[in-house]
C-alpha cells in the first residue's frame, strides 16, 4: 500500500511538470511548423496519459473495490493516451529523419493517422482483465499484449528511421528517442520482474517530453535557429553588398583617377597635340566610367528583379550591321578583320526586344575586339525557322587571346576579369558577361563559350524570337532636318550645378545658339515672368527647394508659356523618360550627355518647320524584292 502510495505521488509530479512545461510552450507565439504542431500533441496526450494513469492508481486501491468493468474502461483510456502519445513520438522522429525531405509528408500523416485509429479500435476491442492487490494492480489480457507489440513496432520504426539518416545519428534531435529506448527497456524490465509496478511507464514518458523540450527540434530552438539562419543570411547579404561596393569604388576610381590626372597635366602642357592626346584619354576614361555605371544600374536592375523585357517589332540585320559599323573605331589600328555571316533565311521583322538582343551581341562583339590583337573577328547569325517562331544562333568567334579551360566559368560571374595584369591596359569591368549571361537568360535563351588559350574564343547565344515579317515594314522613327539653321536661337540652361551648366554651355557652343544659363527653377520663373522668351529650355530635374518638374508645372500654368522644355537628368534609371514625358518635359535628356542626342533634341524641337512629306522620286520596287530570299534579277 505503501509502494502505491509513493508511486501515486510520483505520478502526480510528473503531471505537475508536464503541466508546466504545457503552461512554458503554449505561453508563447508558435510557427505553424510540424514540429510545432507535433510537440503540441505530444504534450497534450501526455499529461492525458498521466492524469488518467493517476485515476487508474486509486481506482486499484483494494480498498475502494471498484468494480471491474469501471477498471477496465479507465485502463483503455489510459492505454490509449499512451499509444497516441508513442504515435506522435513515432512520427516526430520520421519526420525529422526522413520524411522531412520528402515533399508529400502531408500526405503520409494522414495515412498514419487511418493506422493510429485503427490500432485504437483494436485496443478497444480486445478483452483486458485489471487485477489488483495491496502492492499494486496489474492487467492483462489481449488488448495489452496488442498495446505492447503495437509499442514495440513503433521502437522498431523509431530505429529504423535513424538509420536512414545515419551519418546524423549523433544529432541532439535523437535524443528523445534513445531515452524512449532506454527508459522503455528498464521500465519493461522492471515490469517483467515486478508485473504490478507499472505506475514507472508516466514518469519516464514525462521525462522524455521534457528532454524533448531541450533538444535541438524543440520548438524554442528551432525558432532560435530560424533567426539565426536569417541574420546568417542577412550578414551574408550585407557581405556581398559591400564587397560590391569596395569593387565598384575601385572600379570607378581606376577611370576617374585617369581623368583628373589627364586634366591636371592638360592645364600645364603648351603643347596642342600632347593636349589633344590627354583629352583623347580624357574621353575613353570618360566612356569606361559611363560603362562601369551603366553596367552597376543593369546588374541591380536584374538582381532587384526590375529588369523588364520590352517586346516590339524590330529589324534584327540592321540592329547588328549598326553594331558592326560602331566597332570599327574600337578595333583602331589593329590589324583585324571583321566579318559579319548572315544566313539568308533570317526574317526581316522579328517580335522580342531587339534593344536586349543588341547589348547582348554588343558586349560579346566588344569583348572579341578587346582580347584579340590580330587576325579575324567573325559574326555569324543563323536562325532555325518554325512556324512563327524563329531560332537564332549567334556566333562571334575570335583570333584572340583565348580563355584558360579552368577559367571558362568564372568569366560570367560579376567583376570577374582574368590575367589582370594583361587587362591593365584594356578598358573593362568585369560585368559584361555577367549582365550578357543574365539577359540571355531572361528571354529564355542560353550562351556558350568555346576557347582555345593562345588561339581565340567562339561566343554562341541561341536566343527564340517570334516572327512577324519577312518584309519589309514602315520604321517608326523621329526624324530631324540637320539642313534647317538653328543658329541664334535663344536656349536656357537650368541647372544648379555650376560645373553642369559649363558642360552643358560647352557642348552647346558648336551650334552658334545664344545660350543662357540660371542656377535655380525660381531663377528660370522669374526670367520667363520678366518676360524674355526663348526657343528651348534644357532643365535639370533634382534641384534643391524647387525640383525641374515643379518649375515646369508652374511654367506651364502662365497663359502664354509655349516654350519647349527638356528634362535634363543624371536619373537615368528605366522608365524614367516615360515619368518626364508624362510630366509635360516635351523630351529627354540623360546625363553625361550624348553628343548625338544633344544634336537630335536641338534639331527636333528648335527647327521650326513643319516637316514637309517628301516627293516619291523613285517607282515602288517590285514586292519581290523585299523578300530576303530571293536573289536581285542582274546578280
Ligand atoms: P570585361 O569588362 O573585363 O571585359 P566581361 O564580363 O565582359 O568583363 O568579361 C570577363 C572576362 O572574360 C574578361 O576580363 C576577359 O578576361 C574574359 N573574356 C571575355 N571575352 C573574351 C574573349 N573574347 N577573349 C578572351 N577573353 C575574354
Amino acid at each position: 500500500m505503501n509502494y502505491m502510495v509513493g508511486f501515486i505521488s510520483l505520478n502526480v509530479y510528473a503531471l505537475i511538470v508536464c503541466l508546466l512545461l504545457m503552461t512554458i510552450f503554449f505561453s508563447k507565439k508558435r510557427q505553424r511548423q510540424v514540429e510545432d504542431q507535433s510537440y503540441a500533441h505530444f504534450l497534450v496526450f501526455n499529461a492525458l496519459s498521466t492524469f488518467t494513469g493517476i485515476i487508474l492508481g486509486v481506482l486499484v486501491t483494494p480498498s475502494l473495490d471498484t468494480n471491474q468493468l469501471a477498471l477496465q474502461i479507465a485502463n483503455k483510456v489510459y492505454l490509449t493516451c499512451l499509444l497516441c502519445w508513442s504515435c506522435i513520438l513515432n512520427y516526430y522522429t520520421m519526420y525529422v529523419s526522413f520524411l522531412k525531405k520528402k515533399k508529400d509528408h502531408r500526405k503520409f500523416l494522414s495515412i498514419y493517422k487511418n493506422i493510429i485509429l485503427i490500432a485504437i479500435f483494436i485496443l478497444l476491442i480486445l478483452p483486458v482483465k485489471v487485477v489488483s492487490s495491496n502492492s499494486g494492480a496489474q492487467a492483462e489480457g489481449l488488448s495489452l499484449l496488442f498495446f505492447y507489440t503495437f509499442l514495440g513496432t513503433g521502437f522498431l520504426v523509431d530505429f529504423i528511421s535513424i538509420l536512414t539518416d545515419f551519418k546524423n545519428i549523433r544529432s541532439k534531435k535523437y535524443l528523445p528517442i534513445y531515452l524512449l529506448l532506454v527508459l522503455g527497456l528498464f521500465s519493461v524490465s522492471i515490469q517483467l520482474v515486478f508485473p504490478s509496478l507499472n505506475y514507472l511507464i508516466n514518469p519516464c514518458t514525462v521525462l522524455i517530453t521534457l528532454v524533448m523540450y531541450f533538444t535541438i527540434e524543440n520548438p524554442d530552438i528551432k525558432i532560435i535557429e530560424q533567426l539565426n539562419i536569417a541574420k546568417d543570411q542577412a550578414e551574408k547579404a550585407n557581405r556581398a553588398k559591400s564587397d560590391f561596393l569596395s569593387n565598384m569604388s575601385h572600379e570607378i576610381r581606376t577611370p576617374l583617377n585617369a581623368i583628373v590626372g589627364f586634366s591636371e597635366s592638360m592645364l600645364e602642357e603648351n603643347d596642342l597635340e600632347q593636349i589633344k592626346s590627354d583629352a583623347k584619354d580624357i574621353v575613353m576614361a570618360s566612356n569606361n566610367l559611363l560603362e562601369i555605371v551603366n553596367g552597376i544600374l543593369d546588374i541591380s536592375k536584374i538582381e532587384a528583379d526590375k529588369m523588364e523585357i520590352v517586346e516590339t517589332e524590330y529589324d534584327l540585320l540592321e540592329n547588328l550591321t549598326g553594331l558592326t559599323k560602331l566597332m570599327i573605331p574600337r578595333i583602331g589600328e589593329k590589324p583585324i578583320e571583321l566579318r559579319t555571316k548572315f544566313a539568308p533565311d533570317i526574317p526581316h521583322i522579328l517580335y522580342g526586344d531587339g534593344g536586349k538582343v543588341k547589348q547582348i551581341v554588343s558586349n560579346i562583339l566588344t569583348n572579341a575586339v578587346k582580347y584579340t590583337e590580330k587576325g579575324i573577328i567573325e559574326l555569324e547569325v543563323n536562325c532555325v525557322n518554325d512556324g512563327n517562331e524563329c531560332r537564332l544562333v549567334i556566333s562571334v568567334e575570335d583570333t584572340g587571346r583565348g580563355i584558360q579551360p579552368e577559367k571558362i566559368d568564372s568569366i560570367f560571374n560579376k567583376f570577374e576579369r582574368l590575367e589582370e595584369d594583361r587587362n591593365t591596359t584594356l578598358e573593362g569591368t568585369g560585368l559584361g558577361l555577367a549582365i550578357t549571361k543574365r539577359l540571355v537568360e531572361m528571354m529564355g535563351g542560353k550562351i556558350v563559350v568555346q576557347s582555345k588559350y593562345g588561339a581565340g574564343s567562339k561566343f554562341t547565344v541561341y536566343l527564340k524570337q517570334e516572327i512577324r515579317s519577312v518584309s519589309s515594314v514602315p520604321k517608326k522613327e523621329v526624324h530631324y532636318e540637320k539642313m534647317t539653321d538653328i543658329s541664334n536661337k535663344r536656349v536656357l540652361v537650368v541647372d544648379d550645378n555650376k560645373i553642369n551648366l559649363k558642360v552643358a554651355s560647352r557642348m552647346l557652343q558648336p551650334f552658334h545658339l545664344q545660350i543662357e544659363e540660371c542656377e535655380s527653377g525660381f531663377e528660370c520663373l522669374e526670367k520667363i515672368e520678366q518676360g524674355i522668351s526663348y526657343d528651348l529650355i534644357l532643365m535639370d530635374d533634382m534641384m534643391p527647394k524647387m525640383s525641374g518638374t515643379e518649375t515646369l508645372h508652374q511654367l506651364t500654368s502662365k497663359p502664354n508659356f509655349k516654350t519647349p522644355v527638356v528634362a535634363l537628368t543624371a536619373n537615368a534609371i528605366e522608365g524614367m523618360k516615360e515619368k518626364y514625358l508624362s510630366e509635360g518635359f516635351v523630351d529627354y535628356l540623360a546625363k553625361p550627355i550624348d553628343k548625338l542626342e544633344l544634336e537630335r533634341v536641338l534639331y527636333q524641337h528648335l527647327s521650326q518647320e513643319e516637316e514637309t512629306p517628301r516627293e516619291e522620286i523613285f517607282e515602288p520596287l517590285p514586292e519581290d524584292l523585299y523578300d530576303i530570299n530571293k536573289p536581285l534579277k542582274d546578280e
